[in-house]
Formats: structure tokens, C-alpha cells, sequence
């Protein structure tokens, strides 16, 4: 017997699971790889809205929290995982200069948007009205998380590398059992393979596809990311993440040509050096309609949870996310409502 059995160990589940692992709860996880939107992740963390200059839903107090969550997994596992970069919005024209200014003004941006134009100095990149920078972000290296966690979890039995297999789930009032794991609870932070879950796919999750190229560019030498049209992400040894695309209709985790001849379309129109693209990944963001987490119990069976809905910010709103629902399960204290599965649940559980 087992507190928890958790489904998923992307960045919900990891996030889930630390919670557990601190609390000193025991439980099991189960994943496999049919989605991948953690490990494509271009893993930045940002409380900017950059298109519209504005604060990102609960930036503030989502930042606060993940920064020293990720930062003790780095200390537990021994890795490196957090990497603090600058991010430089590239200014296309002075009006954009002027909205920053603007918007820098604000007591709730003030902290993060820097008054300083940074003027270009890389003569690989135009960018003739400069850059603003964002203050306190970075890059979380999430294909390491992944694969350090998951390999942590294995080291004390407490990871299956398998599909979920529905069929095989019994669930009785106090308790499930799967596989001859018998658990209190049960939380599915399953990204967009909530579609094939028969207890939570009834939950408006949409899926966003996204893209990235890898680039090669030896004359680049640019240690910022730098976000105009797509971002350059620099990942060291004169490689760079370049993303990312939104899809809306195609929901595989393919990479397409498509995808690829847009985001080449896009860096060309500012990084004027040589490069070569040496890889594309592509992974489905679980993206919702009203851009908040879906977080909570299944209306009918009370020891099944779900965690997920993280978007396309899953880094930061993660630990968060994951605390709530743990609180929630735990110490009965409430969720908060835009959070809440409950407000999907009226209109499908009509009685
Ligand atoms: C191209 C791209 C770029 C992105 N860039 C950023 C970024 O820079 N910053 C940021 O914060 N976010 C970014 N995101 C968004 C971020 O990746 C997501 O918010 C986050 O990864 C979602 O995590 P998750 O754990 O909910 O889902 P997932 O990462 O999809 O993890 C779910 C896990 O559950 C497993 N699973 C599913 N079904 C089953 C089953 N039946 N049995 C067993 N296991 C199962 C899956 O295989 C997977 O391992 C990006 C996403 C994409 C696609």
C-alpha cells in the first residue's frame, strides 16, 4: 500500500512527486513517452507576457515558488538544471520602445522590465532600435529533469517506465488498485494524453502544437536569448533552440516541414549569419480555453485527481499547481476557483 500512485512524470508529475517526496508520503509513478511536450520544452521562465508587455497570470507568486523548488532538485540530484539567462525583447520600432517604457512604469511590471536600452552589439543579429531585457529569468533544462528525476525514482523502485492501462484499474471508495499497487490516491498529470483517460477526458483540454529547430551557428556568439518573432535560445558549443510554432489543428508530435520553412522564414528576417538547422522536435502544450491549470478530484470518484493544463508555462506554474492540489488532498484546504476542475464539472455531470 502506497499514498499515491502518480500517472505522468512530465513537469506536472515531477512537480506532484517532489511535493510527495518532501512531505515524506511514499508513492508510485508510471509514465511512458506518447507525449512530449516537457522534453521539447525550450524550458524558458518568464513572468512577461512579451508580445503585449504585460505581467503572465500569477507570474509573480509562481516565480517565487519555482525558483527554489527547481533549485533544491538541483541540490537533491546533484545536476544542473537551472540556467539564468537574460531575456532581450528585440525592438522592432520606437512606438515599441515607448510602450515598454510605458509599461515598465507599472508597479506590477516595474520589477521585471529593466528602464536600460541595451543597445545591439552582435553584428550577426539586426536589431537597429535595440533590445529591452527582462529581469529574473532563465532556462530550466527540462529533457535533464526528466531524465534525472526519472532515474532518481528508479533508483528506490518507486518509477515504472510503462503505459497506463485503464482495464487494469479497480477502484473501491477508500482506495485504488492497478497492477497489484494498491493506493490511497490517484493523480493523472498525463499532458495532452488526458484525451485517452475515461475519468477526466471530459475536461476541455485543447493541445497546442509546437515546434523548435536546433541550429548550428558557430558566428552567432550570443549568450542571451533573445525573443523577436521566435526566440534564440543559446544552448552552448555555437548551438541554438529557435522556436517555437501554435498549432491548433494537428495534434501529433511529429515535425513538419511546414513548421520548419515558417520558423527559418521568421529567424531570417533578423540573424543575418550562416547556419545550419540539425534538428526539429514537436510536442502538443495542454493548453485550455481559459489558460488556467485544471486542477482537482473526479466528481464522482473522490480518490482520482488531475493535474494538468499547464500550458505553455508549464515551468513556472508547475510547482504551484502542484502544491495546491497537493494542500488540497492533504490539508483540505480549497482550491482556487479558476483553477478548480469544478468549473467544467456542472455542465458535464448533469443529474
Ligand atoms: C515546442 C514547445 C516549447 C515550449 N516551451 C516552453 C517554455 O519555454 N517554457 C515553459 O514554461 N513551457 C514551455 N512549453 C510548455 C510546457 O512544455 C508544458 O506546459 C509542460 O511540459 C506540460 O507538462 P505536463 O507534465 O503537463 O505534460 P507532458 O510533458 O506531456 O507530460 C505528460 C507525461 O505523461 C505521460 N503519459 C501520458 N499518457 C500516459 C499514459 N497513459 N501512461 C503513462 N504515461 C502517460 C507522457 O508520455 C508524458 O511523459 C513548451 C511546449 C512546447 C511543445
Amino acid at each position: 500500500m502506497v499514498d499515491y500512485l502518480v500517472v505522468g512524470l512530465g513537469l506536472a508529475g515531477i512537480s506532484f512527486c517532489e511535493h510527495l517526496d518532501r512531505n515524506g508520503k511514499s508513492f508510485m509513478a508510471i509514465s511512458d513517452n506518447s507525449q512530449t511536450s516537457s522534453v521539447v520544452a525550450g524550458g524558458l521562465y518568464n513572468p512577461v507576457i512579451l508580445k503585449r508587455f504585460t505581467l503572465a497570470w500569477d507570474a509573480h507568486e509562481q516565480l517565487t515558488e519555482a525558483i527554489p523548488f527547481y533549485n533544491a532538485i538541483e541540490r537533491k540530484l546533484n545536476a544542473t538544471l537551472d540556467y539564468k539567462v537574460p531575456v532581450l525583447r528585440r525592438f522592432a520600432s520606437i512606438e515599441e520602445q515607448n510602450l515598454w517604457f510605458e509599461a515598465a512604469d507599472k508597479p506590477s511590471l516595474a520589477p521585471f522590465l529593466s528602464t536600460k536600452i541595451r543597445v545591439n552589439t552582435n553584428a550577426s543579429i539586426e536589431a537597429p532600435f535595440g533590445y529591452g531585457e527582462v529581469l529574473h529569468t532563465g532556462r530550466l533544462d527540462t529533457p535533464k529533469l526528466l531524465s534525472s528525476y526519472a532515474h532518481y525514482l528508479k533508483e528506490s523502485n518507486r518509477f515504472l517506465q510503462e503505459s497506463f492501462s485503464f482495464n487494469t484499474l479497480e477502484i473501491q471508495d477508500d482506495s485504488i488498485t492497478y497492477k497489484g499497487i494498491k493506493a490511497k490516491y490517484l493523480v493523472f498529470a498525463t499532458g495532452f494524453g488526458l484525451h485517452h483517460n475515461p475519468y477526466f477526458n471530459y475536461l476541455p483540454l485543447n493541445g497546442t502544437k509546437g515546434e523548435l529547430l536546433t541550429i548550428k551557428a558557430p558566428k552567432l556568439k550570443e549568450e542571451n536569448v533573445i525573443k523577436s518573432s521566435v526566440f534564440i535560445i543559446p544552448m552552448g558549443d555555437d548551438l541554438y533552440r529557435i522556436g517555437a510554432t501554435y498549432k491548433w489543428k494537428d495534434k501529433t508530435n511529429t515535425p513538419t516541414e511546414e513548421s520548419k520553412l515558417e520558423l527559418i522564414d521568421k529567424l531570417n528576417t533578423f540573424l543575418k549569419c550562416d547556419y545550419e538547422v540539425i534538428d526539429q522536435e514537436a510536442g502538443i502544450r495542454p493548453t485550455v480555453g481559459d489558460r488556467r491549470p485544471l486542477v482537482g478530484s473526479h466528481p464522482i470518484h473522490k480518490n482520482l485527481f488531475v493535474l494538468n493544463g499547464l500550458g505553455t508555462r508549464g515551468v513556472m506554474i508547475g510547482p504551484t499547481a502542484a502544491k495546491k492540489l497537493y494542500g488540497y488532498i492533504e490539508n483540505n484546504m480549497p482550491l482556487d476557483a479558476e483553477i478548480d476542475i469544478a468549473r467544467f464539472t456542472k455542465k458535464h455531470f448533469k443529474r
